[in-house]
């Protein structure tokens, strides 16, 4: 029987690829030659084992992570790493530098001020996080411990389309709403972090791209799970990993190989969010609320004439099988999450029904 699925905006967790959930449908009672679903086997199986190293690899190939890296598949999404960065690379005595670019980089800062010091290098919250600041806005520390960014601003609709230099200090990127949209220098980061509920998988996994020489900084002080070197050394197998999340991102990994890997993603999410801002553009009916050369390619976020309409909007628009445009309480207005897996026909689709409403509203 065909299943009808909508079209999903949701900021996160968000849409999955449907071919993945088929996969995962079809082999869930009993993977093929184990007759086991993945959720009853243990993590030390030699099944599990080979699904876990085939993520890994498949996410150093997409990635193009090079051997000085280690990838590590734990738990407690992003939030916990905003406390485990400074946990393990913000010695005492050392400061760390934070670029405030959204609710998320904030966040990230306030758990980091409970370890130890931290410098903000840049903020745009003034005038509404609608921007990215430039390379010669940030005020950077050249004796910081690292410096702290997040490249995609979920909430705001902004997005970083440049990589900040920071000389010899470790940059440490919250890529959770970007990461594999397009590909990645990996070598200019030191740590790279990312829930994968965006853009990877389900809720439940977190990746974290760690440079090796990095790790010797973790304290043996350190509680083991949060410990970067603990970790690291056990293969992600420390304690019991989310086993059915991996198994769902190492299916996501294999389809973005499928789509044609990081370049070809990155010309379709850039066609995709295209349409979307020229529609935005089009009149003054719609108020886009990111600056033009910080937009996001991933979370696209605009404004009507009034709040009345912003409600009539989200309602229709329901209705007519778009769900999740309403926008987060902090910015208000509309939010259009459009990540590696929405569907192109899903833009096409919202941006007819976008004339259809002015048509009948503007
Ligand atoms: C969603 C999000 C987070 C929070 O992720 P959790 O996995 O829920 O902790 C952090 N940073 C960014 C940029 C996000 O988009």
């Amino acid at each position: 029987m065909p299943v009808h699925r909508i079209y999903n905006f949701s900021a996160g967790p968000a849409v999955l690829p449907v071919e993945v959930l088929e996969e995962a449908q079809r082999d869930l009672v009993a993977l093929p030659g184990v007759g086991m679903s993945v959720m009853e086997i243990s993590h030390r199986s030699k099944t599990f084992d080979e699904i876990i190293q085939r993520a890994e690899a498949d996410f150093r190939t997409l990635g193009n992570v090079p051997d000085s890296y280690k990838v590590l598949f734990l738990q407690g999404g992003a939030s916990l790493q905003f406390s485990a960065v400074p946990l393990n690379l913000l010695a005492e005595g050392r400061s760390a530098d934070y670029i405030v670019t959204g609710d998320w980089s904030k966040k990230a800062l306030k758990e980091a001020k409970k370890v130890g010091a931290t410098r903000v290098a840049a903020t745009t919250e003034e005038g509404g996080f609608r921007r990215i600041p430039s390379q010669q806005e940030l005020q950077l520390d050249s004796g910081a411990a690292y410096v702290h960014m997040t490249s995609n601003n979920t909430i705001f609709g902004t997005e970083f389309k440049y990589v900040p230099e920071t000389g010899d200090v470790p940059l440490v990127c919250d890529a959770s709403s970007n990461i594999f949209s397009r590909p990645i220098d990996v070598t200019k980061f030191g740590l790279i972090y990312a829930g994968a509920q965006k853009n990877l998988g389900p809720s439940g996994v977190t990746v974290v791209v760690i440079r090796e020489d990095l790790l010797e900084r973790s304290s043996d002080a350190l509680p083991s799970m949060l410990n970067y070197r603990v970790q690291a050394g056990a293969g992600s197998l420390y304690n019991t990993p989310p086993t059915f999340g991996i198994y769902i991102l190492g299916l996501v990994l294999r389809w973005l190989i499928r789509q044609g890997g990081l370049e070809a993603m990155a010309a379709v999410n850039d066609r995709k969010a295209g349409k979307l801002y020229a529609e935005l553009d089009r009149s003054g009916f719609w108020r886009p609320h990111a600056e033009p050369e910080s937009r996001s390619a991933m979370n696209v976020t605009f404004r009507l004439p009034s709040e009345e309409l912003e409600k009539l909007f989200v309602k229709e628009a329901t209705a007519a099988g778009f769900d999740g445009l309403k926008g987060h309480r902090s910015v208000g207005g509309l939010r259009a999450s459009i990540y590696n897996a929405f569907p192109e026909a899903g833009i096409d689709a919202l941006v007819e029904f976008m004339r259809e409403f002015e048509r009948r509203h503007g």
